[in-house]
């Protein structure tokens, strides 16, 4: 089959098509969606990253021990759990410390046309929801996240730093608690997005700073957690989104003093991100920039990185 392969250099290769494994499930892969993480396994921040990236994917099963599975449309939670240590049992599988991650830790993923997945993970999408919106299931479960994290009242004043794909996504979620959005963003065009959906939305360099309950900050970009600090009220919370490599200037003197909680926040469950494209009309597919083929794929990272571009999708096996 072909894939995409990373091992210090990205290229198109052809590669043994996964074997059907016991207790795996074998999906022939639809779409899939290139994410900041595969710039960042691409550009060497995941240290030691060597075979097929790609965690964002749709597909339809090709072999599976349970039959009742085969030709459906599915996608796949990314951490491949142990199920046997303290996490997994309590039902914090997304953190067992022995986990393969989906085309990130030790495992392939699907810049392919084909990838085998553990059967637990295998998350069938129901058909009211679109291959142009169900391929951003796993980036909407990590903005969904926040709010399994923390209750946020329909009072609370919210400040979102970030008009980039997950920021949208955020953007896009946050309504749906009715408390008060305002969104910060560099791109006029792609804070447009969020038009019509209950946010106030504001160019970084028309703010004026003022006190936030809760802020979240999904840039990317380093700087930006003191502009979180700046913008919570005392005893409020900062919600961080971001990973970045290296790391910055931070004085905790503020944290102390006004007794701010600080909340990493990560990956989250795929039915909540089903449930929520069920019950929400929500026009994702307006955050796709490019569809793109799998044997483009090179060009298609070229492009994903650019600073305008959100998602960029390979189809494969068209
Ligand atoms: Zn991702
Ligand atoms: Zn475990």
């Amino acid at each position: 089959m072909n894939a995409v392969i990373f091992d210090g250099e990205l290229r198109i290769e052809k590669v043994p098509k996964p074997l059907f494994k016991k207790g795996e499930v074998l999906i022939k892969v639809t779409k899939a969606g290139i994410c900041n993480t595969d710039l960042e396994i691409i550009r060497g921040y995941i240290p030691g990253f060597k075979g097929i990236p790609g965690h964002e994917f749709i597909g339809i099963v090709e072999e599976a021990d349970d039959d009742s599975l085969i030709g459906k449309r599915c996608t796949a939670e990314i951490n491949c759990a142990c199920g046997a240590c303290e996490y997994c049992k309590n039902g914090l599988s997304r953190h067992c410390p022995e986990r393969t991650v989906l085309g990130i830790i030790n495992r392939n993923g699907a810049f392919a046309e084909y990838v085998s997945v553990p059967e637990e993970n295998v998350v069938i999408i129901p058909e009211s929801i679109p291959d142009n919106r169900a391929i951003f299931i796993e980036p909407l479960a990590a903005a969904l996240e926040i709010l399994e994290q923390v209750k946020i009242e329909k009072d609370a004043k919210v400040l979102l730093l970030g008009d980039g794909k997950l920021g949208l996504l955020i953007g896009y979620v946050l309504p749906s608690t009715g408390c008060d959005v305002t969104v910060i963003g560099k791109h006029r065009k792609k804070l447009s997005l969020l038009e019509n959906y209950n946010v106030k939305t504001v160019l970084l360099n028309d703010f004026i700073d003022s006190k936030f309950d809760i802020v979240i900050e999904a840039t990317g970009n380093p700087s930006a957690f003191n502009k979180a600090l700046l913008n919570v009220k005392p005893r409020g919370t900062v919600i961080l989104k971001s990973t970045y490599e290296g790391g910055f200037d931070f004085n905790p003197s503020s944290v102390v003093v006004n007794e701010i909680t600080i909340i990493g926040s990560r990956c989250g469950r795929f039915s909540d991100a089903i449930d929520f494209l069920c019950k929400y009309e929500v026009p994702l597919e307006k955050l796709i920039s490019k569809e793109m083929l799998l044997k483009d794929a090179i060009e298609a990272f070229e492009y994903s990185a650019e600073p305008d571009t959100l998602k960029v999708t390979l189809n494969v096996n068209k």
